[in-house]
């Protein structure tokens, strides 16, 4: 059985050849950072024409990388949300027209259900089991029991860590996204030397926030301005290094208490994490440690498929289908949070 999965929710125009077999045939990405570059963030309808202008390209690269046509592909799947509406709706109108043209069976896929299930495709990993999925539009623990069964067990209660980093990267005049240089700043540097928050930590609980060590950070480096007139490259060094240090303690403490509460209710031991931000040492050396405490197995997937890419939309869909979870229409869906606690209504917030 092949899938054909295509993902085009963010800035990421992707789509990949996947075997039911857990065996990916291609995996084809075309970023758009350039495009969006001087504009320091994503813009929706560039965004949008940009998908609309590549998704035939990008998903017939990745059928010839496969080697195989479009009629050797048994199921489509495509991203329908959340996500930034003008792509996600370029790449559930192209599905829909591949599907009723090559006459194959279409599967509308979450987003985040992709990266969540990412882990069963890189390791086979089985349900259930605790889920970090850590990026530039999420922060979110997910208890995964099912193709279809998401309990989210705290959250970020305002920015995602992926956008601290970008925002910190952009308060001291690194490129977008921000994530690697602040990294990469942050080796240089000796993170103990600005105390800024870990917030939340002293109230029970997995929700976590992330705002305002950005503002700490914003303060930090305006008194140093003031004091000497600009930042050093050790400054700035540093500054990354505390940042990203806060950012760390809050994400192992938290993961820490999730994964207590997870056996408690669950009785495994496997977190898997996901999001561009897991690619980050320092964080995963956290987590790693967090795990090993608790006698967690920890499964990080390559990087590759832990940011947006179309491997894990087709494993998704491969997975709702396999398990009956077809639907008769398909919307697309700026909002829809994947746990059923929390029911989404057209129009509403999160
Ligand atoms: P979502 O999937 O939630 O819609 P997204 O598509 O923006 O969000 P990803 O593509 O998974 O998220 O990840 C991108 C984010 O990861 C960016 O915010 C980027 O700065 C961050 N990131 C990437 N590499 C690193 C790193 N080494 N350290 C910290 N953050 C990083
Ligand atoms: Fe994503």
């Amino acid at each position: 059985t092949l899938i054909l999965g295509i993902e085009s929710s963010c800035d990421d125009t992707a789509a990949a050849v996947v075997g039911a077999d857990r065996v990916i045939l291609s995996n084809r990405v075309f970023s758009q950072t350039d495009l969006h570059a001087d504009f320091g963030g994503i813009v929706p309808e560039i965004a949008a024409r940009a998908h609309a202008e590549r998704l035939d390209i990008v998903a017939e690269a990745a059928l010839a990388e496969a080697g195989v046509m479009l009629s050797d592909i048994d199921l489509i799947a495509v991203t329908a949300g959340p996500g930034l509406i003008g792509g996600v709706l370029s790449g559930v109108m192209f599905a829909k027209g591949l599907a009723a043209g090559a006459g194959k069976p279409l599967i509308g896929v979450n987003h985040l259900a992709g990266h969540a299930l990412t882990p069963r495709l890189t390791d086979g990993v089985p349900f259930p089991y605790l889920m970090l999925l850590v990026s530039g539009g999420h922060c979110q623990f997910l208890a995964v029991t099912g193709p279809d069964d998401f309990t989210r067990m705290g959250s970020t209660i305002d920015d995602a860590p992926g956008e601290a980093f970008d925002k910190t990267a952009k308060l001291l005049g690194l490129p977008q996204p921000g994530g690697p240089l602040v990294e990469a700043e942050a080796a240089n540097g000796d993170p103990r030397r600005f105390a800024f928050p870990r917030p939340l930590l002293d109230r029970p609980g997995c929700d976590m926030s992330f705002s305002g060590l950005k503002t700490a950070l914003r303060r930090a480096r305006d008194m140093i301005v003031e004091e000497k007139g600009g930042i050093t490259r050790q400054d700035r060094a540093e500054l990354c290094a505390s940042f990203q240090q806060a950012v760390a303690d809050v994400l192992a403490r938290k993961t820490a208490r999730a994964l207590a509460a997870f056996t408690e209710l669950h009785g495994a031991s496997t977190i898997a994490v996901a999001g561009g931000v897991a690619a980050n040492a320092t964080i995963r050396a956290g987590l790693q440690r967090a795990a090993d405490e608790a006698g967690f197995t920890f499964t990080a997937p390559p990087l590759k498929l832990c940011t947006d890419n179309g491997a894990m939309i087709a494993w998704a869909g491969w997975e709702r289908f396999d398990a009956g979870l077809t639907e008769d229409t398909l919307t697309a869906r700026p909002r829809w949070p994947l746990d059923k606690t929390a029911v989404p209504m057209l129009g509403s917030g999160k």
